[in-house]
């Protein structure tokens, strides 16, 4: 092992790189469009997760294959209502180490939004194109990219034979785009590692943490009456407009931001500060009614520090609802008809420690290949996440392309980040499953 490992297949991987083109060429080709609700049936997730177990069992790895059971996800504020995974498998490739040292994963999500609208796309969204050395295509950064650069690397390894001490698994999931069901069936399952890099397109940037996301809608409940005609009071029977009620609660919430920011832990090295966005407003039934209902929603994300030892932000959960049921407390409509307020799924946030390996040796290995790499964090939630904080295994980002590619027209990625990555995991693997597994972090 050591250095001439660490050339070697540095060597491989860059005499191969037409064949890591053509590998994220058949991913794109593959329709996994994410589902938009839960019981829309599935298209060629499964198709693609055979031709990655294909080729990983044909390099040696020890294949899992499996649909979960919405069971298998329930339980979580994730994922309310679970999904079933018909035709959606998950994949656990595991490439057994020879004993002693750390063991890593490389995680990936298959599922990219929708292409729409095609007739902006320069082509086909389903058909790679290289053009000026970039592929174009869906998912060519988001991220099956990442997705061809950690097979690259494992195959890479694997034709080396027998360099890793610790395991290696290779991890493709679905449903992150939608609901993070996929990532958190992948827990459940019992897959995890001493660390994980999570391939979403950083541009060869390590992340090192995320935001999470409550997503709270609150309903008002007002009284319908025609609007031309004058009103009683409401206790003798009178309309109610429910989206002026609505008005204080706005400001409530508004007020609990400004307050809540000025908190201590408000402050991150590579995250933005909490924030709370209105996002929705709905009232009104009618141009010459009253209205009866009126929902305000909100997105708001959440730095490491507001969460709970469990991953979850219970705390927060409790204050929001505390201030909407203040602001309602001085209305008396509002006190004989309170606010409901629901949660949708919520994601966690998480952080690894600067200091850490799993953020030094992607780091390391990158800027000797000359790139600029940096500790970076998302301020939007990933899988990461999800195998940080339930899963036992820290998580980084590290992958080709650059996020402000992802969900756009013409998406694409550079093939010398597609390279540059596989070349760094190589590398990263080598260096950390030399080491034995210390249990004192
Ligand atoms: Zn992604």
């Amino acid at each position: 092992m050591g250095p001439d490992a660490e050339r070697a297949v540095c060597a491989d991987i860059e005499a191969r790189r037409d064949e890591i083109v053509d590998l994220l060429s058949q991913l794109i080709a593959f329709d996994t469009t994410a589902r938009p609700t839960a019981d829309a049936p599935a298209r060629d997730e499964r198709r693609l997760q055979e031709l990655l177990a294909g080729r990983l069992s044909a390099a040696g790895a020890v294949v899992d294959l499996w649909e979960p059971l919405p069971e298998d996800v329930a339980g979580t504020p994730m994922v309310p209502e679970p999904p079933a995974f018909h035709g959606r498998p998950q994949l656990a490739a595991r490439f057994p180490g020879s004993g002693g040292g750390r063991s890593l994963m490389f995680n990936g999500h298959i599922d990219v939004v929708d292409a729409e609208p095609r007739e902006d796309w320069t082509s086909d969204p389903h058909l790679a194109a290289v053009r000026d050395d970039l592929v174009f295509g869906r998912g060519a950064c988001d991220m099956k990219g990442g997705i061809a650069a950690m097979v690259a690397a494992a195959e890479a390894l694997a034709r080396m034979g027998g360099q890793l001490a610790g395991d290696l698994t290779v991890c493709t999931v679905t449903d992150e785009e939608s609901t993070g069901a996929g990532g958190l069936a992948a827990v459940r399952h019992g897959v995890r590692a001493d660390a994980a890099i999570v391939t979403e397109p950083t541009g060869l940037d390590v992340w090192r943490a995320c935001r999470g996301t409550l997503l709270p809608t609150v309903t008002v409940h007002g009284r319908p009456g025609h609007a031309g005609i004058p009103q009683r009071d409401w206790r003798d029977g009178g309309a109610v407009n429910a989206i002026e009620r609505m008005l204080p609660l706005l400001d409530a919430m508004r007020r609990f931001q400004e307050d809540w920011r000025q908190r201590d832990g408000h402050r991150h090295d590579v995250l933005s500060p909490g924030e709370i966005v209105l996002c929705e407003l709905n009232g009104g039934e009618w141009i010459v009614s009253y209205p009866a209902r009126c929902t305000a929603s909100w997105h708001l994300a959440y730095l490491p520090a507001h969460s709970e030892a469990d991953g979850w932000a219970a705390g927060l959960r409790d204050e929001i609802e505390a201030a909407i049921a203040s602001a309602a407390a001085s209305d008396a409509w509002l006190v004989e008809h309170p606010p409901v307020v629901q949660w949708g799924s919520e994601v966690p946030a998480a952080e690894v420690p600067a200091g850490s390996p799993i953020v030094q040796l992607p780091l390391q290995a990158a800027r000797e290949l000359g790139r600029d790499a940096r500790v970076g964090g998302l301020d939007n939630w990933h899988d990461g996440a999800t195998f940080t904080r339930l899963g036992g295994t820290p998580s980084v980002c590290f992958g080709p392309g650059r996020i402000e590619a992802a969900h756009t027209v013409d998406e694409h990625v550079p093939v010398q980040d597609l390279v540059d990555v596989a070349k760094t995991l190589a590398v990263t693997a080598l260096r950390f499953c030399a080491d034995p597994v210390d249990r004192s972090r």
